[in-house]
């Protein structure tokens, strides 16, 4: 099988990760019960996932001329993820984010700095144009600036390749720009945001994507954490409940590690309910270990995740 291509367009961050009993007040200073320095952005790590998938992945971005920056492009190398348009600014600093994870729950709280994404040009966009182009698959966050997401949209669908936007961060969103979208990823606090409605129920998530969908995109998957996720598309509906898992360490990087299974599976199988799947599990095991690009599996992990659940529920399919 030929290895799909996926084309992904957003932040590289470095991630400084301190694990904390609780989060800190104002004026508080709160020791930290261990802290890492590892690679994060959103659509970096998809590019990960998705290439630790076996995908020939090609990363789009921007990175200061700094230490963080070399970190980037070292992962990519390491990777096997194709750097030719993660442009170097020589004025900007690379991407940062500050992040806390519960310890007891796993759960974080993050503070990001785009840093050199936020000034990624319109110029630095018309080179990688080759590199969309080329893709089976398109994806891209909400990390560079707006109007560049917006152009790298039309791009991808002028030359009539899918789109995947995973809409994170929360950031307003031009809607005019969903009905060249073929699948809109929110999680349930983005879906929340961007709709205006509160999605808590599994109703809730159903109805959001619904509501993506009259907005414009093909399909609409809604991501619900510990609940899995529902995709809304023109072939049905469905719900995936997320794999258990013995022990959640960090859910830092879950959204990321679905996005990104899920676009390279769907870019090889054409078949959006068993990308679903491999995305649900991917999440489930980015929530096993600690990091954000370094908690992505490969797919071994995954497929034995996937045979584990079969025998264990008797579903042979
Ligand atoms: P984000 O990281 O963007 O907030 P979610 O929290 O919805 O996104 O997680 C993405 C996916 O990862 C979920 O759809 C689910 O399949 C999986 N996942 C997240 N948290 C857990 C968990 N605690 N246990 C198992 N799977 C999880």
């Amino acid at each position: 099988m030929a290895r799909p291509r996926i084309a992904v367009m957003g932040l590289f961050a470095a991630d400084l990760v301190s694990r904390v009993p609780r989060l800190p007040h104002w004026h508080e200073t709160l020791e930290a019960l261990g802290a890492a320095l590892g690679p994060g952005g959103k659509a970096s790590n998809q590019a990960i996932a998705a290439a630790r998938l076996g995908a020939d992945a090609r990363f789009i971005g921007k990175v200061g001329a700094d230490p963080f920056g070399e970190m980037a492009k070292r992962l990519y190398d390491e990777e096997g993820v194709d750097r030719t348009h993660l442009a170097t600014s020589a004025g900007e600093a690379t991407g940062t984010a500050l992040i806390l994870v519960d310890d007891s729950s796993g759960h974080n709280a993050i503070v990001v700095n785009n840093g050199a994404t936020a000034g990624m040009t319109a110029a630095e966009l018309e080179a990688a144009e080759p590199a969309i182009r080329g893709a089976d698959v398109f994806l891209l966050t909400l990390e560079a600036p707006m109007p560049l997401v917006a152009r790298a949209i039309a791009m991808a669908r002028a030359a009539g390749v899918p789109v995947v936007l995973n809409t994170a961060p929360a950031r307003a969103l031009d809607w005019s720009m969903l009905p060249a979208v073929a699948v809109v990823t929110p999680n349930e606090v983005e879906a929340a945001g961007l709709l205006g409605v509160p999605v808590a129920s599994l109703e809730d998530a159903w109805r959001a994507a619904r509501e993506f969908r009259a907005r414009g995109a093909e399909a609409a998957i809604v991501t619900l954490g510990e609940r899995g996720a529902v995709l809304s598309s023109g072939e049905g509906e469905v719900h995936v409940p997320a794999f258990a898992v013995p022990r959640v360490v960090d859910t830092t990087g879950a959204g990321d590690a679905f996005t990104g299974a899920f676009a390279a599976r769907w870019a090889t199988s054409d078949d959006m309910g068993s990308a679903l799947v491999w995305g649900v599990a991917a999440g489930a095991l980015a929530c096993t270990s600690k990091g954000a690009a370094a908690s992505c599996a490969d797919a071994a992990r995954i497929a034995e995740l996937l045979d584990l659940h079969r025998t264990a529920t008797g579903d042979l399919a």
